[in-house]
């Protein structure tokens, strides 16, 4: 469709999926990783849809540059995918939490798609762009100790909405909030299998995959989405409606 679509966290896991997912639907993909060394070697196995960016999206300098890097390349932007996180929810105990770790999660999670938001949004403005945010169902349920994640995504859908109402009617935002979600390789899938209980408690009766993150944010990414801004859309297999009574 020669348009360019900007995917941070992009060199494994639902942001590679993604990727390749609007690779596929004919999109020039920018993948955006810290991991440099992993992102040169994906980029080339995706071809030449795929060119790869380094940036820590928590700090502003490399975001700037990273996005000039992307207009000196392709001259446009079209479409945002904030996916980049500290994705393991977990954190230490309340009583030992550090606000070292919290700040981490904040700035990584939250803070991120914030200046990636900033500093494309001119970009996205001028080709009547779309931003998807990957926040989280743990927005809205929790494990114990799970504090900095629960917050960084709970923030997140509120970015959302508040980006959705400064940057329209030119640019829709919105949010998908995967539940679980197998994003292991194929390899490391098949060392260590789901049990079976884990698949057949989720209403849709399996674990998630890559692509059922990858499909909607798609979707949403499309002129087919034109109406649709500001929301949330929850890829869960519908745990977080499902009722649990154990007598
Ligand atoms: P992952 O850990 O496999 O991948 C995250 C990617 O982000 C990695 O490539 C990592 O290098 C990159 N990254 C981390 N910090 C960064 C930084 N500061 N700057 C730039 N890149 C950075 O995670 P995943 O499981 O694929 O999750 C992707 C997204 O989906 C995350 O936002 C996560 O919170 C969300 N999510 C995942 C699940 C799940 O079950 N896997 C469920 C709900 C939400």
């Amino acid at each position: 469709n020669g348009k360019v679509a900007l995917v941070t966290g992009a060199v494994r896991g639902i942001g590679l999926g993604i990727s390749a997912w609007l690779i596929a639907e004919g999109w020039q993909v920018v993948l955006a990783d810290i991991d440099r060394k992993r992102g040169a070697k994906v980029a080339r196995a995706l071809g030449s849809s795929a060119w790869f960016v380094g940036m820590d999206v928590a700090q502003e300098s490399q975001v700037a540059m990273g996005v000039a890097e992307v207009l000196g390349q392709f001259g446009r932007l079209d479409a945002l995918v904030c996916n980049a996180a500290v994705a393991d929810p977990r954190n230490p105990p309340l009583a030992e939490l550090k606000l070292s770790h919290w700040n981490q999660v904040l700035g990584v999670n939250l803070t991120g798609p914030l200046l990636l938001a900033k500093h494309c949004s001119a970009y996205l403005q001028a080709h009547r762009g779309a931003m998807v945010n990957i926040a989280s169902t743990r927005a809205h349920q929790s494990e114990p100790n799970s504090e900095a994640y629960a917050a960084s995504k709970g923030g997140l859908l509120g970015l959302t909405h508040a980006l959705a109402i400064s940057l329209g009617p030119d640019v829709r935002v919105n949010a998908v909030s995967p539940g679980w979600i197998d994003a292991r390789s194929p390899s490391e899938r098949q060392q260590a299998p789901l049990s079976a209980q884990n698949h057949v408690q989720h209403p849709a009766g399996r674990v998630g995959s890559v692509e059922d993150v990858a499909a909607l944010v798609a979707w949403l990414l499309s002129d087919r989405a034109g109406f649709v801004t500001g929301q949330e859309f929850i890829v869960d297999g519908g745990m977080t409606r499902k009722m649990i009574y154990l007598d």
